[in-house]
């Protein structure tokens, strides 16, 4: 199944209640043969408005935070969310939300097959890790943290909005971009002969 497919699939989708709220689904955009994902909540406002994934505020600085740490252009990676649907007044995703909707977005990572796995935010970073098998308690914990699970790479952050509303985790946020630029400049074996 393509990413196409997939897109198409999400624009139909009525497994939870958010369909209802939305006026604009949100798939996700960006580059089907990326090394790198990034993957956030749900959208917000803004994203909801114009049926694209980080396009407000914190799009504005996750938008810097790859052009100018990673010197990658946006539309060389790709961006999506846990929830394609926005929630009302952006509450918290719910436990029935992220699993009515996770479906989707292990579509993508598979179609994708990125080597490097990025969550952003708790929400992210907990549904993410729970499913790949690896350990999450919290994301002040996890965040900065490369690891290694069959051949992908999964670091976590702060989620970018978190950064604007409070200034020290911005710093935090680009102390661990900077990690992640070294993970894509470096290439194993591995990576050689998968990609
Ligand atoms: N916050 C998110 O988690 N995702 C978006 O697309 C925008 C803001």
């Amino acid at each position: 199944m393509g990413l196409e497919e997939i897109e198409k699939e999400i624009r139909s989708c009525r497994r939870c209640p958010l369909w209802r709220y939305k006026k604009n689904y949100v798939p996700g955009e960006g580059n089907e043969k990326a090394e790198i994902i990034f993957i956030g909540e749900a959208p917000g406002r803004e994203e909801d408005e114009r049926g694209r994934p980080f396009v407000g505020n914190a799009g504005k600085f996750l938008t810097d935070l790859i052009e100018n740490v990673l010197r990658l252009k946006r539309e060389d990676v790709f961006i999506t969310n846990v929830l394609k649907c926005r929630p009302p007044n952006n509450r918290d995703p719910t436990d029935e939300e992220i699993i009515a909707c996770l479906p989707f977005l292990i579509k993508q990572i598979e179609e994708i097959n990125p080597r490097v796995i990025v969550c952003l935010g708790r929400f992210a970073a907990k549904t993410v890790f729970d499913h790949f098998g690896l350990p999450f308690t919290t994301i002040s914990r996890e965040r900065g943290k490369v690891r290694e699970k069959n051949g992908k790479y999964f670091v976590a952050t702060y989620h970018p909005a978190a950064g604007l509303y409070k200034p020290p985790l911005k710093k935090v946020i680009e102390e661990d971009f900077k990690k992640i630029r070294d993970l894509i400049k470096k290439r194993t074996l591995f990576d050689f002969f998968s990609k």
